[in-house]
């Protein structure tokens, strides 16, 4: 079994999904008292999302960077940056180190390529959505199609995620905000939708709605333990 690297702490509440997610699927798949075996470095999180909204992203990038490479000077096989968001500075991170990084786009491409999804309505955060650097990928490497919810929308999802999920903070009437803009993207055409924020899954899974659901955390977990698991 290889070494899970994870880059976490964006937030810290949904580094312990990534956390718990992996050792069960290895749990689930080999049995006995199997565990995964994970080198994590966890980042103050006040300090990132500083540097997000001060548009300061070369130096979220190095702060990273630097993060990534104490990940690999403990051991990590392969990196996995525990936010979706922070994937805007992929680029700098994996400059760092000589192991790889495990892409969140690629890993939920790949399941979306493979149940015939081509049109997939995206939330997270307003650099996630609004940004190139994730919906570009989905669309010049896979060839899939991705819609946002409009300005005001995406304005609610984002202070949704800021001041609520990454607290830990779970609101009924957040969730019934976010149920509506998901219906909002099923009506305008999306196939499926990508929860694009590794917290949104703890506000809305597959028992609040009928759109299928991409959760890019349990996605990405389980693409984590499909790479440490094979030969
Ligand atoms: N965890 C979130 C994401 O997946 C937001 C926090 C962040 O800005 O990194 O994008």
């Amino acid at each position: 079994m290889k070494t899970i690297g994870l880059l976490g702490g964006m937030s810290w509440e949904s580094t312990t999904l990534y956390y718990q997610l992996i050792n069960q699927s290895i749990k689930r798949r080999l049995g006995g008292l199997h565990s995964a075996r994970v080198a994590l470095v966890s980042v103050d999180f006040q300090d990132v999302e500083t540097l997000q909204h001060q548009n300061r992203w070369d130096e979220a990038g190095e702060l990273l960077a630097r993060a990534a490479v104490q990940v690999q000077a403990a051991g990590a096989d392969g990196l996995l940056i525990c936010t979706n968001t922070m994937h805007k500075v992929a680029p700098a991170v994996e400059a760092a180190i000589d192991i790889p990084l495990l892409h969140v786009v690629d890993a939920t491409a790949a399941q979306a390529r493979d149940r015939g999804h081509q049109r997939l309505g995206l939330l997270g955060t307003r650099f996630t959505m609004e940004q190139p650097f994730y919906r570009d990928r989905f669309t010049e490497r896979y060839g899939i199609d991705m819609l946002v919810p409009d300005l005001a929308e995406r304005e609610e999802v984002h202070r949704i995620i800021y001041e609520e999920l990454c607290l830990g903070t779970i609101s009924e009437a957040s969730r019934a905000r976010m149920l509506e803009i998901i219906d909002g993207l099923m009506a305008a055409g999306a196939e499926a939708i990508v929860e694009g924020c590794t917290e949104i899954g703890m506000l809305v899974g597959e028992q609040h709605t009928q759109a299928p659901l991409y959760d890019t955390t349990a996605v990405h977990a389980e693409a984590a333990v499909t790479w440490a698991l094979a030969p």
